[in-house]
């Protein structure tokens, strides 16, 4: 048996019906692979269902950001703030840039970039902050976006778990100088692999453009349609990072439904939330008051002080009843590489540590069904009555 088959409710199940099946063998039959008309569709309707001014489809929120930080002109020695309760990318398109990563801790309850931290960390050589709308609910824009402007810094928002995420009267994308955003198979919209970078800027949305096909000055589909010539200029060294049609048309299947996986999703935190709020060996995560919440991810945290067994013994236990998690995340600065070349240390952040060491993901996912939901209520149940105190 796979680990898949052995769970009786996985972490996660993408969404896929026989509209993405039929988009993709469209194109299969079409004979136009790579980058192309859907690619160009699909970014015309992403930027619509924003309302944002440009996007770029790119091969992963990963290139989103490297190709974000180049076209803001990060150069070697440039300092960048980021929070340290992220994923591995977030980090690494900063070193890739020669650049360096300035981690800081986490506001407590929303595991948000903590603005007062970030306010500490700036330095001559600050150029940029990278906020990361953990979960799927919104960072503090306004605040965030206000030091960015007093202090000349661009914001380049790591949107990978916000689509949609509201903030005030408008969706994540449309706020900060480019927004990222992925399509990772686990993720809220996904093309299997594949990424968004959204801007209100056209000069930041070409510089990305020529630099995610190679720097080349033309788009290379136009090269090979009615409309374009062979010729083609080299401007300078760039990348391999664009999307191809046949994931740029599962992406327009699954755009046209986003908003109803995200209720999906929203009915499936209501249902836990309302069952598990009452537990008092688990918090249950907050909804955001400064917007809408995605839902990519439901993060619970142990109460310590109300249950007897550590937080990776209740992943034992719900795996053994079936029941897939994740954590999310390990904390950058404890990783083996920042340890060593950035002299992190175990208690740098204790925010972003303490709730590394309580938090556990629970499935969320559109197809999950009722005995799902309640499948994963009654093991956290079961698990309050074995070993809470
Ligand atoms: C998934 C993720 C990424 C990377 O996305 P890819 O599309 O896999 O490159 C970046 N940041 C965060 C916070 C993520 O969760």
């Amino acid at each position: 048996m796979s680990v898949l088959e052995s769970q009786v409710v996985p972490f996660h199940r993408a969404l896929i019906e026989q509209e993405e099946i039929d988009a993709v063998l469209d194109v299969l039959n079409s004979g136009w692979l790579t980058t192309g008309p859907k690619t160009h569709e699909f970014e015309v309707a992403f930027a619509r269902y924003l309302g944002a001014s440009h996007a770029l489809a790119v091969s992963s929120c990963t290139a989103a950001l490297e190709l974000a930080l180049a076209a803001i002109g990060i150069q070697e020695g440039d300092e960048i703030i980021l929070p340290t309760m992220t994923f591995a990318a977030t980090g690494e398109v900063i070193l890739h840039l020669k650049a360096v990563p300035v981690l800081v801790d986490c506001e407590s309850s929303t595991m948000h970039i903590a603005a007062d931290e970030v306010e500490r960390a700036i330095t001559r050589r600050t150029r940029a902050i990278i906020p990361v709308h953990y979960a799927g609910a919104p960072c503090d824009m306004d605040r965030l976006l206000e030091i960015g402007n007093r202090k000349d810094l661009r914001v380049i928002e790591d949107a990978a778990h916000a689509l949609p995420t509201g903030y005030k009267n408008r969706l994540i994308g449309t706020l900060g100088d480019i927004t990222c955003f992925s399509f990772y198979a686990t993720k809220t919209l996904t093309t299997g692999e594949g990424g968004m970078a959204t801007t209100e800027h056209e000069d930041y949305a070409e510089r990305m453009r020529i630099l995610s096909l190679h720097g080349i000055s033309k788009d290379a589909w136009k090269r090979y349609s009615a409309q374009g010539t062979w010729r083609y200029d080299i401007i300078e060294a760039g990348y391999k990072f664009n999307l191809t049609d046949m994931q740029a048309a599962l992406g327009l299947a699954q755009l046209a439904k986003c908003d109803a996986m995200c209720e999906r999703r929203a009915a499936v935190a209501r249902r836990y939330t309302e069952s598990l709020k009452s537990l008092d060996a688990f918090e249950v995560p907050r909804l955001p008051g400064n917007g809408t919440h995605s839902w990519h991810l439901y993060p619970i945290r142990i109460n310590p002080p109300a249950l007897r067994i550590h937080r990776d013994r209740v992943i034992e236990e719900l795996k053994q009843k079936g029941i897939g998690t994740s954590v999310h995340f390990i904390p950058l600065h404890l990783h083996s590489f920042y340890r060593t070349h950035f002299k992190c240390y175990a208690g740098q952040f204790p925010n972003a540590e303490r709730f590394a060491e309580q938090a556990l993901s629970l499935p969320i996912f559109p197809s999950m069904t009722k005995d799902d939901v309640d499948r994963v209520i009654e093991s956290l149940q079961e698990i309050a009555r074995d070993f809470g105190r």
